[in-house]
């Protein structure tokens, strides 16, 4: 492990491939990595495994480890549409439209992850979107979204504390290709937008992991 920078920074961890990558290709950097995991356990969803994995990976690599219950926020929302940025993943059919796959907004998660982090003097916190995330959203429009969230910080607090995106120009199969190079154990992630125990196979989140998995196999192949 290289020692560049030995600064805190905060990962957004969800326990999926994608926040575990770059968790991993953090603490390879040198930083000192913090985690923040988001639990759901409201009666239509939970994301005990997914918060499972966070776990596992967060003591494997002794990081200081929050989790956030967020199950009661189900009461500020009432539908699917709330969620933006495919946050807690794409339903692919999977679960009736009615049933959420989230409580909370991303504005939630960002507001809460900066509340710890500049309280830890902490002036970075790491989000592992990527562009296969965005179900039809521009790059772009995170960027401004990140624009306004970054700004509350220094207008509230008056201090500089930066959500940041390293693979929101990436594909999944990608993060996934740097995944395997940082040597992340695959099958300690979990991805399923359903949350049982064994991954549906069917929804947007499982499809895409296997068909990047499938992918960077093959690249590893033709190397
Ligand atoms: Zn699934």
């Amino acid at each position: 492990m290289t020692t560049k920078f030995c600064k805190d920074v905060l990962v957004l961890l969800s326990g999926g491939i994608d926040s575990i990558t770059c968790a991993t290709y953090l603490l390879n950097q040198g930083f000192n990595v913090k985690a923040l995991t988001f639990l759901s356990n409201n009666k239509i969803f939970s994301n005990f495994k997914e918060v499972f994995c966070a776990k596992e990976f967060a003591r494997s690599k002794s990081l200081d480890h929050i989790i956030l219950d967020v199950s009661n926020l189900d009461v500020l929302v009432n539908d699917i549409g709330n969620m933006r940025f495919s946050i807690g993943g794409k339903l692919g059919g999977c679960i009736p439209e009615y049933q959420q796959a989230s409580p909370m907004s991303v504005e939630i998660m960002h507001m809460s992850s900066m509340m710890y982090a500049i309280s830890h003097n902490i002036s970075e916190i790491y989000w592992a979107i990527h562009k296969d995330d965005l179900g039809g959203d521009s790059p772009d429009k995170i960027i401004k979204y990140l624009g306004t969230i970054n700004s509350l910080s220094e207008i509230n607090y008056g201090v500089s504390c930066k959500v940041k995106t390293p693979f929101l120009y990436m594909s999944k199969s990608q993060v996934i290709d740097i995944g395997v190079d940082l040597g992340v154990e695959m099958n300690k992630t979990y991805s399923c937008s359903v949350g049982d125990d064994d991954p549906c196979g069917k929804c947007d989140q499982c499809k895409l992991r296997e068909i990047a998995l499938f992918k960077a196999v093959k690249r590893k192949i033709a190397i």
